[in-house]
């Protein structure tokens, strides 16, 4: 079973109220071999809900008010680690750039659109614990 983003499964999850499906994991999810989680709606934030970023130095998650949303974050990659052990899920296909779910390259904190090297707070949690990670548009 693999474990993936759920925007990119049709469900919208987006800060903005909107979905990005992608046709591939859509199928997988109608053939039950995969399983979608959203780890910020987990953690407890709404939809919509305004946008966030991890802080340059990973040690925070700040929304563009200004609002300390870390522990929400924590808590939603909490729980979807815990969805991802129920359903036996190795790998992870999550939605790139995210601040939870992005892998390898994620946007800087300063809201200007700029990536720096990086993972998400979900997918460093999959990673430590051995689950493998892909991203997708
Ligand atoms: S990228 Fe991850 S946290 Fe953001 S909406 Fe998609 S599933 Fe939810």
């Amino acid at each position: 079973m693999i474990i993936v983003s759920a925007c990119l499964a049709g469900y919208r999850c987006r800060y903005d109220g909107k979905t990005v499906p992608n046709e591939a994991i859509v199928a997988l999810v109608k053939r039950g071999e995969a399983i979608p989680a959203c780890p910020e709606m987990l953690g407890g934030l709404p939809c919509p809900r305004i946008p966030s970023e991890r802080t340059a130095d990973g040690t925070k998650v700040l929304a563009k008010d200004g609002r300390d949303v870390t522990e929400a974050f924590q808590r939603g990659a909490e729980e979807t680690l815990r969805l991802a052990r129920l359903y036996g899920c190795g790998h992870a296909i999550l939605k790139a750039r995210s601040p939870s779910c992005g892998y390898g390259k994620i946007y800087d904190g300063s809201f200007s659109g700029i990536l720096r090297e990086g993972s998400g707070v979900t997918a460093e949690l999959l990673l430590e614990n051995g689950i493998t990670v892909e991203v997708k548009d």
